[in-house]
């Protein structure tokens, strides 16, 4: 079904009411409405939630970064807060697919829509961020369930994404030479307690990388992944890259996000 009804909310209690049967919320609409077209989805009525005031800014705390869901890739790649308190995430933001997409597309529309390559749910799970919805708040560790899978419920909105502030944290990206999105690439953070390793582009679904985290926790320097020893068991093997590039592209992503911080 191509066609559908457009409606907008103003508030989330608004946008969860109408989001009864085949509903969906759109934000940048730039997964959705290329899915849509494809005939890979259907709905028979679309519920904008870029008009919710409340979904949108940047705020910052001294061991937080709140960003709200409708924020674009660009609001982020340029935003002063993001650069001062996280600048890794800005250059995340600014890597995303090219200036269309980067004026349209959302934070939270990314990280609802979990995409096996997109850059967001790598930054999410590094920075251990906590998912506030429209009825709970999430711990990053139990929202990524698997492909395009979270842990959000029909109706629940994505509000704020909170970030916790690293002391020093890097991210590189492999991308694909035409869309951008990852072939592989590597978020790293030193957090207060401990550091946390995410990859995406690689396996199903964004996941945490136990071997560089423990050699990182040790020595947070390039040289400490030399002997790191990356199994390419389970990871995705396609035109772009097979498992056993992917693997080695693991480490090469992980020294040049170290490097970077
Ligand atoms: C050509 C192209 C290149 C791209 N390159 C990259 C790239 O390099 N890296 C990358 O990471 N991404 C890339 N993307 C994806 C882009 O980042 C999108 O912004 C993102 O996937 C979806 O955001 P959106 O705001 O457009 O969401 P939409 O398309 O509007 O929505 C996507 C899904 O999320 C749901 N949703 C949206 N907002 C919320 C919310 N607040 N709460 C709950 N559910 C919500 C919708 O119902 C829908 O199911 C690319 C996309 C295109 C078209």
């Amino acid at each position: 079904m191509k066609s559908f009804n457009f409606k907008s909310a103003t508030n989330t209690k608004e946008a969860t009411k109408m989001a009864t049967g085949r509903t969906t919320f759109i934000a940048g609409g730039m997964t959705l409405l290329p899915a849509i077209k494809l005939g890979l989805a259907a709905y028979s009525d679309l519920i904008n939630i870029k008009k919710i005031k409340s979904l949108s800014g940047i705020k910052i705390s001294s061991k937080s970064l709140r960003i709200g869901a409708i924020t674009t890739h660009t609001e982020v790649s340029v935003s002063k807060e993001v650069g001062k308190s996280i600048p890794s995430l800005a250059v995340l933001a600014e890597g995303i697919g090219d200036p269309q997409v980067r004026n349209r597309g959302t934070i939270g529309g990314s990280v609802a829509n979990n995409d096996p390559a997109a850059d967001y749910p790598a930054a999410c799970l590094a920075l251990n961020a906590t998912i506030h919805t429209s009825k709970r708040k999430i711990p990053v560790d139990k929202f990524f369930k698997g492909m395009f899978e979270t842990d959000l419920k029909k109706g629940e909105i994505i509000e704020t994404i909170e970030f916790e502030v690293p002391e020093k944290s890097g991210y590189a990206k492999f991308p694909n030479p035409a869309s951008r999105y990852a072939i592989v690439g590597v978020y790293v953070a030193k957090l207060k307690k401990e550091v946390r390793v995410a990859v995406t582009g690689v396996e199903s679904c964004v996941f945490r990388c136990k071997k560089l985290e423990d050699v990182l926790s040790n020595n947070f320097s390039p040289a400490a992944i030399d002997n790191v020893n990356i199994s390419s068991k389970g990871f995705n093997s396609d035109i772009h890259a097979s498992a056993e590039y992917r693997a080695h592209i693991i480490k090469v992503m992980a020294k040049k996000a170290v490097s970077s911080c």
